[in-house]
Formats: C-alpha cells, structure tokens, sequence
C-alpha cells in the first residue's frame, strides 16, 4: 500500500468514526468529497472544490459542499484558516505537523513558510490552561508582487504631481 493511499484509508476511516458517534449518515457523496480534499494541495476554497468536483464529473450542490466541509472541520479532518477573505479558505491536515503561513495584507495571497526554528517553536509550545490541537502560525505583510505595483503607482503618482506643478 502507497504512503497516500494508506493515509486515504486512515482519513476515511476517522470520517467514518466521526459520522458513526454524531449519528450521522454516510453518504457517497461526503467520502466522494474528502477523496477531492484529501488529492488538493495547498489551500482551497469551496469554489475550487466545486471545480474540481465537476472536473471529476460528481454532481453535489453547493450547499452539501458547504455542510461536508463544515463536518471536516468538525472531525478535526480540515482546517478553515481564520482569513479576512471574502472566501473561506480550507486546507486539509493530513498530520499533526506544525504549519506556518505568510499572508499578504493586499491580494490575500496564503503562501507557506518553510521554517525549521518557526516549526520548532511551534513543535515545543505547551501551556497548562490550554490542549494544543492544531500548530500554525500566520505572518502578516505585503507580498513582492503587491509591494512592486504599490511601488509603481507611487511613481506615477510623484510624477503626476510633479507635472501639475511644472
Ligand atoms: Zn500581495
């Protein structure tokens, strides 16, 4: 058995537990929806996924997309980054790996951050009053893409005013 197949196995089978303990059916189209999840890399939002769901040619309306997702989350299956985005962003855990993300202020742009003293930190934080279930850390700021046309419109606005002058 593959690495991925075998960690499709243990997602399905802790949805499965979930849905069992909440009474809740199971359904081909919410294991249908965690297969989608579980292929995604990175994050998502729910129109990606009802993309990616007509792409496989599965038919499920927006709103059994919204609530399986909504479950995931519940299940401790998928993660819904606290983004002021219009868009809720998920990403899904396949582990219990400490994730760090940088986040730009103007286009929202998610990207993760690859760093071994970040993850370390977040690796060895504890704290009496409160059990630890998820590791991630945001970093707030402008991305270059962002920070290059603030710069540019700048320089046509400095040139703007210079020409009103002259
Ligand atoms: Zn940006």
């Amino acid at each position: 058995m593959s690495e991925k197949t075998s960690l499709q196995e243990q997602v399905r089978e802790r949805f499965r537990q979930y849905l069992t303990a909440n009474k809740l059916r199971q359904t081909r189209e919410r294991f249908a929806i965690l297969h989608a999840i579980y292929d995604i890399e990175g994050t998502f939002t729910i129109e990606d996924l009802q993309e990616i769901m007509q792409l496989q040619r599965f038919h499920v309306s927006t709103n059994t997309l919204y609530l399986t997702t909504q479950l995931l989350v519940e299940a401790n299956l998928l993660l819904r980054h606290p983004f002021s985005t219009s868009a809720a962003v998920f990403e899904c855990l396949p582990d219990n790996r400490p994730r760090s993300y940088q986040i730009c202020n103007s286009c929202h742009r998610i990207t993760r951050i690859k760093s071994k003293s970040l993850a370390q930190s977040l690796e060895t934080y504890h704290t009496r009053s409160f059990t630890v279930s998820h590791r991630i850390a945001y970093i707030y700021g402008t991305c270059a893409m962002c920070a290059s046309a603030m710069e540019k419109q700048l320089k046509l606005l400095n040139q703007k005013a210079q020409a009103d002058i002259s």
